[in-house]
């Protein structure tokens, strides 16, 4: 390495980043379950693995740069025009690129906390000051106090539903409420990332809330509920001069030629039902594990998601520690508490023998 010259200098702003610590990864060769990311435990089709291998003859072409085929099929979907759909390598990059559309350095981006941790991240690295609202005490969203937080400063809200790593989902009343209080020229980003496993009737509806308000974006994905997370493929729906603005911004050919037809597959109606029947599947496993731990005497949040919040405070490194001993991997976040995914029955049943363990150990 050369000595005696400056190094470039990061951005404060990069220097600062709090790390994104992904979801611990099974040792090659182990034998565990992996509950540690919220994916969805069931591999994919056969006519999306088709689909793959067939994508896979064209890699030496980019791909469609707009991903036009899909992001019509994706708009029929969730029943708006093509030009409000922009498709991005995962909704997390959507999120940045959301973000770079409409914030400027010095901008403040209203987020809850604790949330999905890449909102930090994407709120600094698009040059904004992050504004971080506490969880109420269930793990919902205070929206009031999210309200509360805007200032003239504002550009952006970030609204987690189902609230990532917390569980509940917000009700239509009280984003209708939000969105009341919440100047128009502010964005209000509706992160939906888990919206196939909700089941509340009264949780918000995001394309009913943006036909009636233009300030509206969603956030939706296909890695979970569709089961392609290690495909990238995420999207924001948004009206159509922010969709084009978003699209402006977005990393040129940011989403495969491959992602794109699997994602295609998925969105055939065969595939999409039997897809959905799966979510049921993970829905009901949701219902017996939550079920049996309140019955072991735990006492949690609601979850609307694939996933189940233990608020455990100073223990949650050494509760992670010993599940990971026990063959379960699941998301610690330091000094606050456990996320553990809602996977197949037999991992679920193994983190349901380890969590009761923790209930008579006091
Ligand atoms: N939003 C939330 C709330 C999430 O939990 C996740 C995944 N952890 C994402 C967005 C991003 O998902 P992806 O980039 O895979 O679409």
């Amino acid at each position: 390495r050369p000595t005696g010259l400056a190094r470039v200098p990061l951005r404060p702003a990069v220097e600062a980043l709090p790390p994104y610590v992904p979801g611990a990864r099974p040792d090659p060769g182990a034998r565990v379950w992996k509950l540690s990311s919220n994916e969805n435990p069931y591999g994919p089709l056969p006519s999306v693995v088709r689909a793959i291998a067939d994508a896979a003859a064209d890699t030496n072409r980019y791909p469609d740069m707009y991903a036009s085929e899909l992001v019509e099929a994706l708009a029929q979907h969730v029943g708006v025009p093509a030009d409000q759909v922009v498709v991005g390598n995962g909704s997390v990059a959507v999120l940045a690129h959301v973000l770079a559309a409409v914030v400027d350095a010095g901008d403040e981006v209203v987020f809850p906390w604790r949330s999905f941790e890449a909102y930090p991240i994407a709120v600094a690295v698009a040059g904004g000051v992050a504004v971080t609202v506490p969880l109420a005490d269930d793990g919902r969203l205070d929206l009031p106090a999210m309200a509360a937080a805007v200032t003239p400063r504002t550009r952006a809200l970030l609204v987690c539903t189902p609230n990532n790593p917390t569980g509940p989902a917000v009700r239509a009343d009280e984003l209708d409420a939000l969105l009341a209080a919440v100047p128009p020229h502010v964005l209000v980003v509706v992160d939906e990332a888990y919206l196939e496993f909700v089941r509340d009737p009264q949780a918000a509806d995001g394309v009913d809330v943006l036909r009636r308000h233009p300030n509206v974006a969603l956030l939706r994905t296909l890695s979970k509920a569709y089961g392609l997370a290690g495909l990238r493929v995420g999207y924001a729906v948004a009206e159509p001069r922010l969709a084009a603005g978003i699209r402006a911004v977005s990393t040129p050919f940011g989403v495969s030629h491959v992602a794109q037809q699997a994602a295609l597959a998925s969105l055939r109606p065969q595939a999409q039902a039997e897809l959905l029947d799966r979510v049921d599947a993970l829905v009901a496993e949701r219902a017996r594990v939550v079920a049996a731990l309140r019955e072991q005497g735990w006492d949690l949040p609601e979850s609307q998601a694939n996933f189940v919040w233990f608020p455990l405070g100073e223990a949650t490194m050494e509760r992670a520690a010993q599940a990971r001993e026990a063959g379960v991997l699941v998301r610690p976040f330091a000094g606050d508490g456990l996320r553990v995914s809602v996977g197949e029955v037999e991992a679920n049943d193994a983190f349901l023998a380890i969590a009761r363990g923790w209930r008579h150990a006091g």
